[in-house]
């Protein structure tokens, strides 16, 4: 499936746009802004702009054959990387170049099939020092079709807090000051602060914006991943996250059932008084590894939250599963939740993901969650004893 026409982002389209009709464009490139909103697509509209020959009014032609080869993710001079997984068994640097490039590969060809969807990998990912020589290696040869050649380099920042990164980084950023004169580079990322500050120096930033709901709603039906009333119904959610709505059409869907209902069983055990719950949620998974498993839960708790502040604040038409309404009613209504400390719970969800995601036992972070969350969500209705 060809990637969907784009969402949002129209100053930033203007901008890049106006640039290369004035031949002004940098080759050094940075895409920064929220997580989700589309700016590795933005990157890529960018690739289509340089490589078609007939864009118009601000727009590529979306006709031509180079630009149907970017929306297929085949074009030979638009090269898209992404953070991957370290893969096991590569002995060499060589070895580990061409398993990458493979890995690659791979998750190029799940993009095709499926241009909306969430990126996730068991063991946390990184831009290796392979991967930089890779792209020295194609950046330093000719285009194959036309006269540019353009990276679009997803999540930039995974560069630096790996191993070996500050090699990876110093050789990126040999790139980035002198990049070939066929090279466009273009860095994304939603955490430019962790940027080497070499790198964000030379590099020309562009501000992403959380997509508009019409735009997104659009984007969802046209992508197919939702029919409209529930694209609608998830945008309200999403804050201008695709990634945010489609991981909600997910859990709508029923797809990950695992996933929601470990995030309603973390729900159920925050607003059970009590060590006993917190610490059986807690113990009940391995001491190490399943990232990607306690993030994903954690997105799930997420949303159950947001579903409880809608009812809380009184809009239970916001909720998406009638089914999820018993147990947020009988939160507010027994347990005397506030939206604002559902508000608060956000906060602690959101930093205890960022944890999920490095190195931290997943058996503390969900302990630590949960005993902050009990404090917020029901700390008054414990304290006055078991009563009710
Ligand atoms: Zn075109």
């Amino acid at each position: 499936m060809p990637l969907p026409s784009i969402a949002g982002q129209e100053e930033s389209r203007a901008l890049f746009s106006r640039a290369l009709a004035n031949n002004s464009l940098p080759q050094s490139i940075l895409i920064h802004g929220p997580a989700g909103v589309g700016k590795e697509r933005l990157g890529l509209w960018l690739a289509q702009m340089i490589v078609c020959p007939a864009r118009e009014g601000g727009e590529p032609c979306r006709a031509c054959s180079a630009c149907r080869m970017v929306e297929r993710l085949e074009h030979p001079d638009v090269h898209w990387f992404f953070p991957l997984p370290r893969p096991d068994g590569a002995s060499t640097p060589e070895k580990l170049g061409e398993r990458l490039e493979e890995m690659r590969a791979e998750e190029l060809q799940r993009w095709r099939e499926a241009p909306l969807r969430v990126a996730e990998h068991e063991k946390a990912p990184a831009h290796f020092l392979a991967a930089v020589r890779t792209i020295q290696r194609i950046a330093s040869k000719r285009p194959a079709m036309g006269s540019n050649a353009v990276f679009v380099i997803g999540d930039a920042e995974l560069m630096v807090p790996q191993e070996s990164s500050q090699e990876a980084a110093n050789a990126f950023l040999k790139l980035l000051e002198e990049p070939p004169p066929a090279a466009t580079i273009i860095l994304t990322s939603s955490q430019p602060g962790a940027l080497l500050p070499t790198i964000r120096s030379r590099v020309f930033a562009v501000r992403a914006l959380p997509v508009p709901a019409e735009e997104l709603t659009r984007l969802l039906v046209e992508g197919k991943v939702a029919p409209p009333e529930l694209a609608a119904k998830v945008v309200e959610r999403a804050r201008g996250s695709v990634r945010r709505a489609i991981r909600a059409i997910a859990e709508v869907n029923g797809a990950p059932d695992s996933e929601r209902a470990a995030g309603r069983e973390l729900l159920i055990a925050a607003l059970t008084s009590g060590a006993v719950a917190r610490l059986a949620a807690a113990n009940s998974r391995a001491p190490s590894g399943g990232r990607s498993t306690l993030a994903g839960e954690l997105d799930s708790l997420g949303l159950w939250l947001r579903d409880l502040a809608a009812v809380c604040a009184g809009s239970r038409e916001q909720v998406a599963d009638p089914e999820a309404l018993p147990l947020l009613d009988r939160a507010v209504s027994r347990r005397g939740v506030t939206a604002e400390a559902v508000v608060r719970s956000m906060g602690y969800v959101t930093e205890a993901r960022a944890l999920a995601l490095g190195n931290v036992n997943p058996q503390l972070i969900v302990a630590d969650l949960l005993a902050k969350l009990q404090k917020e969500l029901i700390g008054e209705a414990a304290a006055a004893g078991s009563a009710r």
